[in-house]
């Protein structure tokens, strides 16, 4: 990344069981100056979710603490059940060290970053069909019945925050996800108004 370039706020998100979690894997790990914001989350970890890596795990108790001592971007009860927040401090760390930083969030949570930073990337992962959403979270095999019925009766109402996104990525061959999403960000650093020193060029023209 060019020096004199601001990181990039870049959100993802999209319906459950879309491959968010996917192309963000597979994004960082091509990428090493893109740096993941962990959550927090009052929901319980799943088989091999590693605390501070997949979330930051937390009591109902300690995330209204961390809620009051405003420690978070944004937060949200998501699905009516548990909490999910962005911690503010780390983001913030990472964009003044010129790192992008990526925030893998739900659709409330992500129009809520763009009210709070307008200059936050907003990148829609849309699923091919409705079908294969569904199909993939039943693959997946982390969720209940009950909780797969919530999940894809929250989706169809999640793609109507679609037209509120800057981009749109369909995921259904991964690497062109991701690749799409690399090209999202490149275009992004080129920005003029993320060119921290402006004045040096236009005096030198
Ligand atoms: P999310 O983070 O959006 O809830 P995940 O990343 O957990 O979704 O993906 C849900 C399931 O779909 C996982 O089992 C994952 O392996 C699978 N998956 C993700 N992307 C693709 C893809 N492009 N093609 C096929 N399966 C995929
Ligand atoms: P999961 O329980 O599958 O890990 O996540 C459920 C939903 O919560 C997903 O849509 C995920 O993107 C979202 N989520 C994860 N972390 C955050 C966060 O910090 N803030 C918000 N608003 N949503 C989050």
């Amino acid at each position: 990344m060019a020096e004199n370039t601001k990181g990039v706020l870049i959100v993802l998100s999209g319906p459950s069981g879309v491959g968010k979690g996917t192309v963000c894997k597979e994004l960082l790990a091509r990428n090493p100056q893109v740096k993941l914001s962990v959550s927090a989350t009052t929901r319980a970890p799943r088989p091999g979710e590693v605390e501070g890596i997949s979330y930051f795990f937390k009591t109902k108790e300690e995330f209204k603490r961390m809620i009051d001592a405003g420690e978070f971007l944004e937060y949200m009860d998501v699905f009516g059940m548990n909490y999910y927040g962005t911690p503010r401090a780390y983001v913030e760390e990472q964009l003044a060290l010129g790192n992008d930083i990526l925030l893998e969030i739900d659709v409330k949570g992500a129009m809520n970053v763009k009210r709070i930073a307008p200059e936050a990337v907003l990148v829609f992962i849309a699923p091919p069909s409705m079908e294969t959403l569904k199909a993939r979270l039943v693959g997946r095999g982390t969720e209940t019945e009950e909780a797969i019925a919530r999940r894809t009766a929250e989706a169809a109402a999640e793609m109507q925050l679609l037209p509120k996104y800057d981009y749109m990525v369909v995921n259904d061959v991964l690497t062109d996800a991701v690749n799409e999403v690399e090209t999202i960000l490149a275009a992004e650093r080129l920005r003029v108004d993320r060119c921290k020193d402006l004045a040096k060029f236009c005096k030198e023209a």
